[in-house]
């Protein structure tokens, strides 16, 4: 699965990506992460990206122009088959979720437009964007972190991604999980999972348990 993430700080993502599972993945060739300066896009000498809000009020507003440009640019760019969304990331967009994550998993390649400032030209999200996404109800200083969010998530997902020791929480969800010591300052744990009884432990699971 290919990631195009547009972005006007590129380095944000240095380091997230060149570790751990993500970096495996990518050596793997399970997942191709490209990242682009949105700058790159612009036509000015300053390479300008943002202008003032039409109607007045305060902050800068990200440019339709330039954004277009790039997705234009990407969506040339060939890749094997045309399973891809492009997305926009926005604090009233629909709210990321588990289920969502899957659903992007199957696809071939996700756009992800990274806004700044006081937002998008809201022309982004009406003609660009197949779909405004919000990974929660707060507002962050930029789309980079859900960038990172959305690549992760998805990325699990993704058949080969996740190691032997990563792998098992995929199968059954997000349960209180334990490892030894089973008694540290008297914090135990529950009986249940030393007791051997495999049934009852997968219905404890069961019961516990969060996402699948
Ligand atoms: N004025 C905007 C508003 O109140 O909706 C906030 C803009 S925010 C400071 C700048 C950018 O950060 C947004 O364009 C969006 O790309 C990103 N962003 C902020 N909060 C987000 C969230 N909860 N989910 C996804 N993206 C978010």
């Amino acid at each position: 699965m290919q990631f195009d993430i547009i972005t006007i700080f590129p380095h944000i993502f240095n380091s997230y990506f060149n570790e751990s599972i993500i970096k495996r993945a990518q050596q793997k060739k399970l997942v191709k992460i490209n990242i682009h300066n949105l700058r790159d896009y612009t036509t000015d000498k300053h390479k300008t990206t943002d202008d003032k809000p039409y109607g007045g009020g305060p902050g800068m507003v990200m440019m339709v122009e330039p954004i277009f440009k790039a997705v234009n640019a990407l969506k040339k760019s060939k890749v094997k088959s045309q399973k891809s969304k492009v997305i926009l990331f926005s604090p009233k967009g629909k709210k990321f979720d588990q289920k969502m994550a899957k659903r992007f998993s199957k696809l071939d390649r996700l756009i992800m437009i990274c806004g700044r400032y006081e937002g998008v030209d809201e022309r982004v999200a009406k003609y660009i964007a197949d779909e405004e996404i919000s990974i929660g109800d707060y507002i962050l200083t930029g789309g980079e972190s859900p960038a990172m969010i959305v690549v992760d998530a998805v990325s699990r997902l993704i058949p080969g991604v996740l190691g032997k020791k990563e792998s098992l929480e995929e199968v059954k969800g997000s349960y209180p999980i334990y490892t030894r010591p089973e008694n540290f300052k008297g914090w135990r744990v529950p009986k249940i999972l030393l007791s051997g009884n495999h049934k009852k432990i997968e219905e404890w699971r069961d019961k516990k348990g969060g996402l699948s």
